[in-house]
This record gives structure tokens, C-alpha cells and sequence, in this order.
């Protein structure tokens, strides 16, 4: 889990950091949802949005139930079964991840959350999931946080 690696802040009224994530095998799901709380409460914005999106063309970022990681290995399996790693994809031919670009298109690289109170407005069981498609690598992940 790494640091922010860079930031800039207006406390109370906007707020973008960015900070890295390890992820640890080739497909993966990590819960990401207490940094981007940290930083969305350092922010001082009351009331408005929050996006947090991942700088990367294979790996995605998710709004689901984060208490059972079970469910992250279930998307997973659920995306391999629809995207077969080999398929003749155009893209093979020249960086050979051409499944992981298309799980990723299919989640989408970001979410936004409301922010009300300070927090982040999420359900009981909804959390932010960071997928890695194409690791293990190195992540990051912006966190954007505006007033209104
Ligand atoms: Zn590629």
C-alpha cells in the first residue's frame, strides 16, 4: 500500500490526491475503500462528489459489496468466462493482454460517490474495489473530491 504521490488540496472545497496500490497476482480485487475514506475526510468538502478512477487501460474500479472478497473472486471468474484470454484478438499480436483491456472496458476505470457530512455516502455493503486484470503491478488510483 503506498503513499500519495502527489496532491493538491483547497481544504473544504476541492481535493485531488493520487496514491499507489500493489496488487498481488496476475487477476485481483482489493478493497480500497478506507484510503479513499482517509482522504475524502482530510478533504474538509461537506457536501459533493468524490470520483475515483485508476490511471491505467487494465484495471478498473468498482462500487460493489467489499465484506466478502469472495465476491471480487466471483467478477473475476464471471469476466473470464465471458472474455476468453485467447480469442484471436487484434491486440495480441502486439502487447498479448488484449482480454485484460476488454475486462476493464467492461467495469470501467472509475466511480463517483457522493460526499455528505464529510463521507462518503455508500450503502451498508457497498465498498470500492480496485480490479487488476494484468498485475501484478504497481496502481494508481486519483481520488477527486469537489464542493457543491
Ligand atoms: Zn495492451
Amino acid at each position: 500500500m503506498g503513499l500519495p504521490v502527489c496532491a493538491s488540496a483547497e481544504r473544504g472545497r476541492k481535493m485531488t490526491e493520487t496514491f499507489s496500490i500493489q496488487t498481488g497476482q496476475v487477476e485481483d480485487s482489493i478493497d480500497i475503500t478506507e484510503q479513499v475514506r482517509s482522504l475524502v475526510e482530510r478533504a474538509g468538502v461537506e457536501r459533493g462528489l468524490c470520483q475515483v478512477m485508476t490511471l491505467h487501460s487494465t484495471a478498473a474500479i468498482v462500487v460493489n459489496e467489499t465484506a466478502d472478497p469472495n465476491i471480487g473472486v466471483d467478477v473475476i471468474t464471471a469476466l473470464s468466462a465471458a472474455v476468453p484470454k485467447r480469442n484471436d484478438w487484434r491486440h495480441d499480436l502486439r502487447d498479448d493482454n488484449a482480454h485484460a483491456h476488454i475486462k476493464a472496458s467492461i467495469l470501467g476505470p472509475s466511480e463517483l460517490i457522493p460526499v455528505s457530512d464529510g463521507e462518503l455516502l455508500l450503502g451498508t455493503w457497498q465498498g470500492i474495489w480496485l480490479f487488476e486484470f494484468d498485475g501484478p503491478r504497481t496502481r494508481k488510483v486519483v481520488v477527486h473530491v469537489l464542493a457543491g
